[in-house]
């Protein structure tokens, strides 16, 4: 018997209004695997995140292990295992570095639980641990980024959105939240869906591809295949 993907996109349509921005994407993430999303400005990529997480309506149909997912709220979306890292750093700004935790953990059972997985997390992040009580807002770029992604990951998601994380962070923050995801991908078996304009240290930790051009997916394949391609490597790995 064939297992079905974690998350399976079926002519996904979306877009805000009266502007339709995607137009039938087919998507496919397995259990575990790294896929990254790329494309130039405005070919879609944010929408695509926010519609599969549920923030903005969709038709076409989005499924979870083979099932129907319909048209979900976020929450419902957390609770199938997918959470997001939205562009622009996902944190609380007024609340504490714990506090933003706890906030990310409340579909868990009980204190004990969110204990135990926010010292997880501090461990995996332990300059977060050094500023537990730090206010999000105060903390650096590359800080906050770190606490969105800890924060996402405290409902135990099996699969972690990112849309854009290393935006505007200094390429060896860079370099050590990619590092990170790929252990928490390698330790912990969750998936990741990658949205990235720094498609060079995506590609390090992703499996497979997919190319968004004006809304629709021009091209899919192997992580190594698109390093392969001299049009791709010039358009989005600069060399
Ligand atoms: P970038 O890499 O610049 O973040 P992107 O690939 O993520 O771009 P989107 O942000 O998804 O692209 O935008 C796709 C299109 O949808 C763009 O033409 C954008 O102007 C439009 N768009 C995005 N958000 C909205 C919105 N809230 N209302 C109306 N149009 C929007």
């Amino acid at each position: 018997m064939t297992v079905a993907p974690l998350l399976e996109v079926r002519g996904l349509r979306a877009g805000y209004g009266q502007i339709n921005v995607l137009h039938d994407i087919d998507l496919e993430v397995g259990n575990g695997e790294v896929v990254v999303v790329l494309g130039a400005n405005g070919a879609g990529k944010s929408t695509l995140m926010s519609a599969i997480s549920g923030l903005i309506p969709h038709t076409g149909t989005i499924l979870i292990d083979g099932a129907p997912a319909g048209n979900p709220r976020p929450d419902q979306m957390l609770k199938h295992g997918l959470s997001l890292v939205p562009q622009g750093r996902g944190t609380l700004t007024a609340l504490d570095v714990i506090d933003n935790l706890r906030v990310g953990g409340t579909n868990l059972s009980g204190k004990k639980q969110v204990d135990e997985e926010i010292d997880r997390w501090f461990e995996i992040f332990p300059r977060l641990k050094e500023r537990s009580k730090q206010v999000a807002g105060t903390l650096s770029g590359g800080e906050q980024q770190m606490l969105a992604i800890a924060r996402a990951l405290m409902s135990r998601p099996r699969m972690l959105m990112c849309d854009e994380i290393s935006l505007g962070l200094a390429p060896l923050i860079i370099q050590e939240l990619f590092e990170t995801l790929g252990r928490i991908s390698t330790e912990m078996g969750t998936a990741l869906l990658l949205v990235e304009q720094n498609a060079e240290l995506a590609l390090d930790i992703a499996s497979r591809v997919y190319l968004l051009e004006v809304g629709a997916v021009a091209s899919s394949g192997s992580a190594a295949s698109f390093r392969d391609n001299n049009n791709i490597r010039q358009a989005y790995l600069g060399y």
